[in-house]
């Protein structure tokens, strides 16, 4: 891959750069990235997967990765499926692709070890017990009566938990660890529960299954992981963390835990438990709705996964606070886009422009052919205009024109306000590659609406070049109406109207967008058709004047709006510059 993965400096490529040259590990690098099936990824896993994959490929090692697949109940393949596709979408290749659902077996003979070193012990007490027993800072924990169990009785309880003599939270395997400590996460947790769901791997075999902090270090350990990356809200836990395995008889050396900042982006949620309720709730369409900060949302949207790489290359891996906005993440996409997506002519709301000098075949004037009741469109000549003049090895393509054109209804007003300079009745303005037309009549439905305008044309600005060097004020695109095709264009707003969706109320819901799509009737040029060279599904065009939009690929068209033309993040720069 060519772009930059990693920024230079973080703070973890120092501390295994360090490890590098000190021996620890042999100098190995080996990493993970560890999601649980229970969503899709979102643009925050984005930066832990650069963060993963980009230490193993920047220090020459490898990285796993491994389906945290502890809890059944929120688990599916459907997850692990559009994971691993997300993955290999973003372009990063898994030296292997890991279960922790693989270790259990280990896991449970290690959890005995514990019991045998007196380190664990079954507990009989409910969850709300357990929980009000841990106490909290300056709050001292209470013991369970049931610490003090015999080594025996312990091997003896857990092994019948495991062979499923008891109800579903019945009892619970925990740690002996301190219930005085300053880090709740050290108050005895539980490392196994009693649960009778059906895991998408390992189907009914087990009704015990561990916890994230009884999974992640061992699982680590077992793969031969050195540094093992996570977000800051594990900081707490690491103790815990080097706690197992310092008990433990390790097939390798110990790994170690490092914490980052999560990504946060304003106006929209990465959590997949949010996102999730946005798709159950049917806010969205699912979780590829192009309004998702999912990859796949995202990529529907037709963001390039480039941009998405150099994003997090920028924001880089830190480890405070990491919010940005929208317009950052917009500011990349679209520099991308504009060195690779091809320009075409679309009119998002047609209005119709008829040329009333403009040649019939029969070598009238479109005028006095509809004047004679003639439903006449005129000749077709043919423009070559340039695919992307920021990249001419795209080439050009033929654009008809007639002297039927759609226009946009906003680049036409039959009183101009001040600073108008598009078309009304008298101004010539120019239509992007053809000819320059001068408007010179309208006409009105019984509301008062423009429905039609008429204009001339200039046969001399063939090109649509000035013959005489005048001035003429605005470029317009068009679309020749007897070739147009129509397309349904939808447009997004933010998903959450604030910054930081549920800062006044604590409920991010509060702050939804309910009006976050429009949906437009389009009139776009033939290029854009789909199939063999037209647009293909995904593809990011620009559409001239408007922005980038994404195909759908779905019968009859439909385009997604990727992003504007205007890079508002460098305006927000200037503005506080
Ligand atoms: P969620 O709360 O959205 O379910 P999670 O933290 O439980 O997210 P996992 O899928 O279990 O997500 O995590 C996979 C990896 O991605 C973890 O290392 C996690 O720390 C990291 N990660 C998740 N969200 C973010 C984020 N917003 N920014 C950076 N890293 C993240
Ligand atoms: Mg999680």
């Amino acid at each position: 891959m060519s772009e930059p993965t990693t920024s230079a400096g973080d703070f973890i490529a120092d501390v295994v750069r360090a490890d590098i040259e000190s021996g620890t590990y042999g100098g190995r690098v080996q990493t993970r990235f560890p999601p649980e099936p229970n969503g899709y990824l979102h643009i925050g896993h984005a930066k832990a997967l650069i963060a993963d994959f980009g230490i193993a490929e920047q220090f020459d090692g490898i990285c796993n990765l491994r389906f945290d697949d502890t809890n059944p109940d929120a688990e599916d393949v459907e997850y692990v499926d559009s994971i691993l596709a997300d993955i290999a979408w973003l372009g990063f290749r898994p030296h292997k692709v890991v279960y922790a659902s693989d270790y259990f077996e280990q896991l449970y003979e290690w959890a005995e070890s514990m019991i045998v070193r007196g380190l664990a012990y079954v507990d009989d007490q409910d969850a709300e017990t357990i929980s009000a027993q841990r106490g909290g800072y300056g709050k001292p924990g209470i013991e369970s009566p049931y610490r003090d169990r015999s080594v025996e009785e312990n091997l003896d309880l857990f092994r019948r938990m495991r062979a499923g003599e008891y109800a579903d939270g019945e009892k619970v395997l925990r740690a002996k660890v301190d219930m005085q400590s300053d880090n709740m996460q050290m108050r005895d947790p539980v490392m196994y529960r009693i649960r009778r769901a059906h895991h998408h791997r390992t189907g009914d075999t087990w009704v015990i299954y561990p916890t994230y902090d009884w999974t992640h270090g061992q699982s680590d350990a077992i793969e031969g992981v050195t540094h093992s990356m996570c977000t800051l809200e594990f900081v707490g836990h690491r103790p815990l963390y080097d706690w197992f395995l310092l008990h433990l008889d390790l097939p390798h050396d110990k790994p170690q835990q490092l914490e980052f900042a999560r990504l946060e982006l304003n106006n929209t949620v990465t959590s997949k438990r949010k996102l999730r309720t946005l798709v159950t709730d049917h806010v969205v369409d699912g979780w590829d709705d192009p309004r998702m900060p999912t990859l796949q949302g995202l990529r529907r949207r037709g963001y390039p996964a480039s941009a998405i790489r150099a994003f997090c290359a920028y924001i880089g891996v830190n480890k405070t606070n990491s919010r940005h906005s929208l317009e950052e993440l917009e500011s990349f996409v679209r520099t991308e886009l504009n060195r690779v997506a091809q320009r075409r002519m679309a009119v998002l709301r047609p209005l119709k422009l008829v040329l009333d000098n403009w040649p019939t075949e029969d070598g009238r004037t479109l005028g006095e052919a509809r004047a004679a009741g003639d439903e006449a469109v005129g000749i077709t000549q043919w423009f070559e205009i340039a695919n992307n003049p920021e990249n001419p090895a795209d080439g050009a393509r033929q654009v008809p024109f007639t002297g039927q054109l759609w226009i946009e209804q906003d680049d036409f007003a039959a009183t101009p306000p001040p600073k108008f300079f598009r078309l009304s009745p008298g101004r010539e303005v120019r239509l992007r590659g053809a000819y320059l037309v001068t408007a010179t009549d309208v006409v009105f439905d019984a509301s008062g609406a423009v429905t039609e305008v008429h204009a001339t044309y200039d046969p001399a600005s063939r090109g649509g070049n000035s013959p005489d060097g005048r001035k003429v004020k605005s470029t317009m695109h068009w679309v020749s109406a007897p070739h147009a095709m129509a397309a349904e264009v939808r447009t997004y707003d933010r998903l959450f109207s604030a910054d930081v969706p549920g800062e006044a109320t604590g409920d991010p819901f509060d702050d939804l967008n309910r009006d976050s799509v429009q949906v437009y009737a389009a009139q776009v040029e033939p290029a854009l058709a789909p199939g063999a060279g037209g647009v293909e599904p995904g593809q990011v065009v620009q559409f001239e004047r408007i922005g980038y939009f994404a195909a759908d690929g779905v019968e009859p068209m439909l385009f997604h709006r990727t992003v504007g033309l205007k890079d508002e993040w460098a305006a927000l720069q200037k503005r506080v510059g």
